[in-house]
């Protein structure tokens, strides 16, 4: 049996074994003796990373795989995967997570699809009090993006948000000769760990926009890409000549706490 890669469903299978290992290996989940730990394993294609996720004994691994024709690979490589129903056909980006996986799933794992690596990400992100850990490999520039800190090009919106509830580790890069076929970008595996800010010392909606609106105009200074929030108070004055890639995710807190602090007092001034 054979799966045919198929480019629409981002399929870059990995073809070296001692990788997958590395990956598995990378998970770094205090588990106690005894216990397992719910683990999500997005895309596992024809299943060489699910291989030695299925060995680590920590572990309650669930696959979640969109395609069909990789499903059916799965159900005959790995049976004992197929009798306990943790062989999931779908799309990670739609399934209802809590109830698919009532018993929980800190931890998600795999070698993402890189073309929805982002949607994935913030996915992630509305289940961020269930996920505690994230080990992925992923574009490498994406990886460099997320990992990188204020003051770096690639900072960007989703460094910030996810910045703001894991610690994140860049761990190691992935040449392109070990995929079938070989993408077009280099790789990289990542690991986040979630921190233990429950939810950030700001409203969090208005930090989502506040966070987006500076970096939809990236290049421009705050005073102009947030005209329309800013309130001229004096704790908003040392942002405004600065463009978003300064900001620290304590920095964007910082702003939009000032923010909602002095447009309420305007409104009920
Ligand atoms: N883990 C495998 C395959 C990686 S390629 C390996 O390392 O060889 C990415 C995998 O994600 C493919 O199998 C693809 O079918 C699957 N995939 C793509 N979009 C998905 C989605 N929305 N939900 C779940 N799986 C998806």
């Amino acid at each position: 049996m054979y799966v045919k890669p198929k480019k629409k469903l981002g399929q870059h299978f990995l073809t070296s074994e001692k990788i997958a290992q590395q990956i598995a290996e990378s998970i770094d989940f205090p588990v106690e003796e005894g216990k397992k730990a719910g683990c999500i394993e997005i895309g596992p294609g024809t299943g060489i990373l699910t291989k030695f996720l299925m060995q680590d004994s920590r572990l309650d691994l669930s696959v979640i795989e969109i395609d069909n024709e990789s499903v059916e690979f799965l159900v005959a490589t790995y049976p004992s995967l197929m009798i306990e129903k943790r062989i999931v056909e779908g799309d990670f980006l739609r399934l209802d997570l809590r109830k698919q996986f009532p018993g929980g799933f800190p931890i998600v794992c795999g070698n993402f699809p890189y073309n929805i690596s982002s949607q994935i990400f913030f996915r992630i992100l509305e289940y961020k009090d269930e996920v505690r850990q994230v080990v992925c490999m992923i574009q490498r520039e994406v990886a460099q993006r997320i990992t990188n800190h204020e003051g770096t090009k690639e900072y960007g919106i989703l460094s910030v948000f996810l910045q703001a509830y894991y610690d994140i580790e860049y761990l190691f890069g992935v040449d392109e000769t070990v995929f079938n076929p070989p993408p077009k970008v280099k790789s990289a595996v990542i690991r986040l760990k979630r921190n233990n800010v429950k939810q950030l010392d700001c409203d969090e909606k208005l930090f989502r926009t506040i966070v987006k609106m500076s970096f939809n105009q990236r290049r421009k200074m705050l005073r102009n890409s947030l005209s329309q929030y800013l309130t001229g108070s004096a704790d908003e004055e040392r942002f405004l000549t600065m463009r978003p890639e300064q900001l620290s995710v304590a920095d964007f807190v910082a702003l939009t706490k000032s923010i909602s602090a002095n447009s309420n007092a305007a409104t009920s001034a």
